[in-house]
This record gives C-alpha cells, sequence and structure tokens, in this order.
C-alpha cells in the first residue's frame, strides 16, 4: 500500500469512528454516565466495571439517573481497612440491619441486582415481590476467610456484602441456609438470583463454592471475577 493510501485509511477510519461516536445512542456510549434506571444497554457491564478506578464517574451516574445516594465520609486506615467513595446502601428494598455501609460500586451492582436479576427471579419463581434483605455485613477489618495471614477480604473496604435471605411482601421469608437445595421454587428462585448477580458484581459465592458460604450469598466488587 502507497504511503498516500496509507493516509487515506487512516483517515476515514478516523472520521467513520467519530461520526459512529457521535450519533451513538447513549446506552451504547462508553462516556456517557452509567444510566442506573435504563434497560441496561450493551455498555453497562463495562461501565460498571469503569466506576472501580472513576469514583467520580459512580457518583455521577447515582445523579443522571436520578437517585439520591447518601455518602459517608472516608475513613482513612493504616491497616488496608480504608473506606473510600462509600454511601449507604440505596436499596430500593428493606435492609436489615438498616443503611449497610458500601463502596459507591457496590451501591451501583446492588441497584442494577435489585431491578434485573432479584425482583424478575421473584416474579418467575414466586409469583411475588421482594421487600426486603437481611445481611451479615458489609464492612469487616479482616482477611478473606478469617485467616491471621492472607490477603485482605473484600469486606475489609466496604467493597462486599453478604446476604443471608430475601423477605417478600407478605412476610415469607427465603433464606440462603434454609432453602437452597429446595427442588421448588424457593430454590430455584435462589439459585436464579445467584446467577443473575454474577452479571452485576464481580464475584458472587455461594453454598456451592464451600462450606463457609452455606448460609449466605457472599457479592463483591473486587479485582476477581468469579462465580460459584
Ligand atoms: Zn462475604
Amino acid at each position: 500500500m502507497s504511503f498516500v493510501r496509507l493516509l487515506l485509511a487512516i483517515a476515514i477510519l478516523v472520521g467513520a469512528t467519530a461520526l459512529a461516536l457521535f450519533y451513538l445512542s447513549p446506552s451504547w456510549d462508553p462516556r456517557e454516565p452509567l444510566d442506573l434506571r435504563a434497560e441496561p444497554g450493551p455498555m453497562a457491564s463495562l461501565k460498571l466495571s469503569l466506576l472501580a478506578r472513576q469514583s467520580e464517574a459512580c457518583f455521577a451516574a447515582f445523579e443522571a439517573s436520578g437517585l439520591t445516594l447518601r455518602r459517608v465520609p472516608d475513613r482513612p486506615s493504616d491497616t488496608a481497612c480504608e473506606v473510600e467513595n462509600a454511601v449507604l446502601l440505596p436499596a430500593g428494598i428493606r435492609a436489615t440491619p438498616r443503611d449497610p455501609v458500601v463502596t459507591c460500586r457496590m451501591a451501583a451492582a446492588w441497584v442494577l441486582f435489585e431491578r434485573h436479576a432479584l425482583q424478575p427471579a421473584a416474579r418467575k419463581h414466586l409469583g411475588a415481590e421482594v421487600t426486603g434483605v437481611r445481611h451479615l455485613g458489609t464492612y469487616n477489618c479482616r482477611n478473606v476467610n478469617h485467616a491471621a495471614a492472607g490477603r485482605r477480604s473484600q469486606h475489609a473496604t466496604a467493597n462486599a456484602i453478604d446476604v443471608a435471605s430475601f423477605v417478600l411482601r407478605d412476610g415469607h421469608e427465603v433464606a440462603i441456609s434454609r432453602h437452597w437445595s429446595d427442588v421448588e421454587s424457593r430454590g430455584a428462585f435462589l439459585r436464579d438470583v445467584r446467577d443473575g448477580a454474577c452479571r452485576w458484581f464481580n464475584a458472587v459465592l455461594g453454598p456451592e463454592y464451600n462450606a463457609a458460604h452455606a448460609d449466605h450469598l457472599h457479592l463483591d466488587m473486587g479485582p476477581v471475577h468469579t462465580c460459584r
């Protein structure tokens, strides 16, 4: 290829890219904030993962989505247990204990999880709406598996939540510890919730992972991607 043709090819490529970016719909455009209320487009997972390194983009996503966040002051730590860019979990359902502290990106993943995994699974398997979640904690300055040595857990930076059960509108509770292995609807609901969570959280660990997770689903936005 001659030099002129190469230049021409590059110019066409750059022009086409610029044109595509200009006309992209917001859900396709990686420059647009993640809209947490819209049907998740093809870029939603990518935009969500980018929030890990762009805390301001996370707060911008909530603002662009018209969702109110209650921010928590940063808490420095010299034992790798700092809390930064944290908020109170903006759950549409009632969290017990109330107002767990999570990182902004955990909050964003939770909003998407609740809308596009949790409630659809409840409607499908139980014909019901989830109105509450019981959890075993989000922030806990400790290592993985409570080990004396090793790397810090994502809980050490409020970048995780342990979900024990979901409460339905009629008051019934579906618990990981009691209903995970049910062959009927409650077990199918919980397993579907686990599978759906894998789209929005980086790591999802449940009873099928190990005995330590027999009574809860661990959801986090750390660097390790796993779904078990
Ligand atoms: Zn956990």
